[in-house]
């Protein structure tokens, strides 16, 4: 069976690697030589992918605040999240085959199953401007992770550790069409003399993608709203299509099938968002003085476990 696979993201590259590694024949293709989409490089400490990625940091401690004033912090023994090098990884998998194409599939011909992985590029989806800067700063102020909450819009701020004393610090907001402004004021309200190494953004997908056949990683619009999470989902999503390819079954029923938990936490999500978007100011102020308080509620949102079961049990 001749394969294709459009876009060498997370999804694709893993995909990718793993066909590559079974002996199938496969062609990954993407617009760019190498990976540059902006990216928190966060993964929850529960998964780790056949193709080993390199861990920048390991993450215990986790702060919470709402308009400016902490609410909360987290602290846990084993580390809760780990760090990696994305962009590493990505290029170690795509170099990984013979068969990696620069550009376009432009002729479909002569291919048996094609396999999209493009990411949320096709645009066929609700999505929202996420920026991120890399950002070198002579603190040891902020430990772990610092999550920022503006009642004003729906998004937050996020602060992240990125190695060798540089932080990844980034925002996105449903009602902001281009956050870099308000991420530049974060970064200068946190930090004293940052120096910013590259800012850059890109779309993350919110609403639900109308066409998913044949579709891994955020192209079926595997990522979580309420986070921003899609590394973990787009992996889980390229070794369900190998697992279909090696089992020579359907590809888009298997992934139907394995996917409906994740997909299913993802929906709930996205309702979620909607009420939250509806809300007034003041209520949402005081949904987040709730919600934060609770050590269990955060526990969940950061093992991407926001769903209709624990939400009640909270
Ligand atoms: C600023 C920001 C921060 C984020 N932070 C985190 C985080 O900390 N943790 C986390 O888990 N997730 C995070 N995400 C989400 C995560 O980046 C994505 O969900 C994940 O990368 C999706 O993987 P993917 O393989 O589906 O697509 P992508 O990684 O987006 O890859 C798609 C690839 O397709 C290529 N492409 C596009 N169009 C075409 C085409 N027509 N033909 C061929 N190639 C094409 C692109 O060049 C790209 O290489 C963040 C997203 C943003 C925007």
């Amino acid at each position: 069976m001749k394969i294709a696979i459009e876009g060498a993201g997370v999804g694709g590259s893993y995909l990718y690697f793993l066909l590559s590694k079974a002996g199938e024949d496969v062609h990954l293709y993407d617009i760019n030589d190498t990976y540059i989409k902006a990216c928190g490089e966060a993964v929850p400490n529960l998964y780790k992918p056949r193709f080993p990625w390199d861990v920048v940091d390991e993450i215990h401690e986790f702060s919470f605040f709402i308009d400016g004033k902490e609410m909360q912090t987290v602290n846990y023994r084993h580390p809760k999240w780990i760090i990696i090098d994305k962009a590493g990884w990505i290029q170690a998998m795509r170099n990984s085959g013979s068969n990696f194409i620069k550009g376009r599939l432009n002729d479909r011909r002569g291919y048996d199953l094609i396999i999209r992985a493009y990411g949320p590029y096709d645009l066929s989806r609700d999505v929202v401007t996420v920026v991120r800067a890399i950002v070198k700063a002579n603190t040891q102020e902020h430990k772990g992770v610092i999550f920022e909450f503006d009642s004003r819009f729906s998004g937050f701020y996020w602060i992240f550790p990125s190695g060798n004393g540089r932080y990844n610090i980034g925002g996105g907001f449903t009602e902001i069409r281009n956050p870099t402004e308000l991420v530049r004021w974060y970064i200068s309200k946190k930090f004293k003399q940052p120096e910013i190494i590259d800012m850059r953004g890109a779309p993350l997908s919110i609403g639900r993608v109308s066409n998913v056949k044949y579709s891994i990683g955020e192209a079926r619009g595997l990522v979580y709203p309420l986070t921003g999470e899609g590394i973990r989902p787009a992996s889980i999503s390229a070794e369900c299509a190998n697992e279909a390819i090696y089992k020579k079954v359907d590809v888009e029923l298997y992934l139907q099938e394995k996917l409906k938990p994740v997909e299913y936490d993802i929906a709930f999500q996205r309702r979620l968002l909607t009420i939250y978007r509806l809300m007034p100011q003041t209520m949402r102020r005081i949904t987040f003085q709730h919600m934060l308080n609770k050590v269990k509620f955060l526990d969940n949102y950061l093992d991407e476990k926001i769903n209709i079961k624990t939400i009640f049990a909270n």
